[in-house]
């Protein structure tokens, strides 16, 4: 079986890094429920990257699941250089800031290799660590150095982001990093790449034109990460120009502040259910268990809220990249997951997410009525035959209570549907006519285990196959 029944609906991404890149360990992650795989260019390096994505893949294989890999792409993020090791500040510690690449973490000297920030800095600006966790006051600044006091400790690590609020003016969304790291991740087979610190629909246009010279059949989705102002003031364009969206809690609640970032987080999430695209609510999410085995009450509970918001998919950072209990966190999410779900308010006859936004008469017309009828006539699932993944997404984003199987002939399809609440997905194999579909579908779902003979399922899909977003095609069928 290629897809275990049962599992949680919500999908889980996890960040690949140090505690989760040895074959053992993602095998570990791919059993606790892990959909997505995640790598951050903006930290370690193009052939780490690499053979993460190799790992990813074949332990994906070896368990007959289907993993999505994520490429996310560093942006124009200001950060530390490479530190010899980790450095704990504590509060009233002198730092000094220098112009290298590299230096050691002793004497208190750090690697910030950003000449156009000592200009900008002034005694008295405020310098906001990781994510804004750790905070020291520029004391005394000269070209290519800068003297600070730390005034909120930490353990500081190589290439931490550093925000000045007030002195960092932002380069465009795609730098020349990005474009060599984009091409490298579509090489590697990556089925997403995330766009760090989108301000408007065009910085999503200028990423897509470099895709298209190493990915011209558009099989490669490109994930929106939603971490500044201008991100929210043009968020409705930017949505549409995704594939995906992430809310990027750590960076827009530096832009903004952390306690504004509820109420953009829920925003978020709706607009994008309402498109059917799918959002990821990411950073922060477990952090407790980067240390400590258990999670805090209010972790669970922002990872339950999440869900009962709508969010397609919930993601670990440090948690699996770094964190101690990596295998722990996913579980964790999972059966947070899984009781948060019982309580999902199911589409029977309303969707539990308000305005459905109908841009495509008939396809969501169809999508629609799917749920409908397939809960009124008793069917045991929800089968889509899809070549884009759009029938699939357009029916997911109605949270039916009954699963979804999307039928495609398209693995890449496959593929980017595991980030995609509820989407469980088979490959099949390409075909001509409707009766051929309905047979293939059919064959699937009895092989896989979904269904047997008798059962009664739902098809919708788009004939002929291959249009994309043409969902035309419904059809109550007796296996
Ligand atoms: P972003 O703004 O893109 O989220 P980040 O610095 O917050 O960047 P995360 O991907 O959220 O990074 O990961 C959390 C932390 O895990 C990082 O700050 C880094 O210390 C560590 N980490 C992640 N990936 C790697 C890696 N490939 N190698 C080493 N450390 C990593
Ligand atoms: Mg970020
Ligand atoms: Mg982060």
């Amino acid at each position: 079986m290629q897809t275990a029944p049962g599992r949680v609906r919500t999908k889980i991404v996890c960040t690949i890094g140090p505690s989760s890149r040895e074959p053992s360990a993602l095998r570990a992650l791919l059993e606790e429920g892990m959909s997505v795989a995640r790598v951050n260019y903006s930290h370690g390096t193009r052939p780490e990257h690499a053979e993460t994505i190799a790992r990813a893949r074949e332990a994906a294989d070896a368990l007959e699941q289907t993993v999505a890999v994520m490429a996310d792409l560093q942006g124009p993020k200001i950060r530390l250089g490479t530190l010899v090791r980790p450095l704990d500040v504590a509060v009233g510690d002198r730092l000094t800031l220098v112009d290298r690449p590299e230096a050691g973490g002793e004497d208190g000297v750090l690697p910030f290799p950003h000449p156009e920030v000592y200009g900008a800095l002034r005694p008295g600006s405020r310098l906001l660590f990781d994510d804004g966790a750790i905070e020291a006051v520029a004391r005394s600044v000269a070209a290519g150095r800068a003297a600070v006091e730390v005034v909120v400790g930490g353990r500081l690590s190589s290439h931490k982001g550093v925000a000045v609020p007030g002195a960092t003016l932002r380069g465009a969304a795609l730098t020349d990093k990005d474009k060599g790291d984009a091409a490298h991740a579509v090489a590697c087979g990556a089925d997403f790449v995330a766009l760090s610190f989108v301000q408007s629909a065009r910085d999503l246009e200028d990423l897509r034109a470099v895709l298209d010279a190493s990915d011209p059949r558009r099989s490669v989705g490109i994930v929106a990460k939603i971490e500044t102002r201008a991100a929210l003031d043009h968020l409705d364009d930017i949505l549409r120009a995704a594939d995906a969206v992430m809310v990027a809690r750590g960076d827009l609640g530096i832009e903004i502040t952390p306690q504004e970032v509820p109420v953009h987080q829920k925003e978020i999430i709706r607009r994008a259910n309402r498109i059917g695209l799918p959002v990821i609510t990411a950073t922060q999410m477990l952090q407790s268990m980067v240390e400590n085995p258990r999670p805090t009450r209010a972790e669970a509970s922002d990872v339950a809220n999440a869900i009962l918001d709508g969010t397609d998919a919930v993601m670990l950072s440090a948690e699996t990249a770094v964190g101690k209990y990596p295998r722990e966190a996913v579980a964790m999410m999972r059966e947070i997951a899984a009781i948060a779900e019982t309580q999902m308010v199911y589409r029977v006859h309303e969707s539990p997410f308000g305005e459905i936004e109908h841009a495509q008469p008939i396809a969501d017309a169809i999508s629609d009525a799917t749920v409908r009828i397939a809960e009124e006539a008793g069917a045991c699932l929800i089968a889509t035959s899809t070549w884009s993944g759009y029938t699939a997404r357009q029916v997911a984003r109605e949270r039916p209570r009954l699963p979804i199987v999307a039928l495609t002939p398209n693995e890449s399809t496959r593929r980017r549907l595991a980030l995609s609440w509820g989407v469980q997905s088979l490959l099949i194999p390409q075909y001509a006519s409707t009766d051929d579909m309905l047979d293939l579908v059919s064959d699937a779902l009895r092989a896989s285990g979904w269904a047997e003979s008798g059962d009664v399922i739902v098809v919708s899909g788009g004939i002929p196959v291959g249009g994309g977003g043409k969902t035309n095609f419904l059809k109550v069928h007796q296996l």
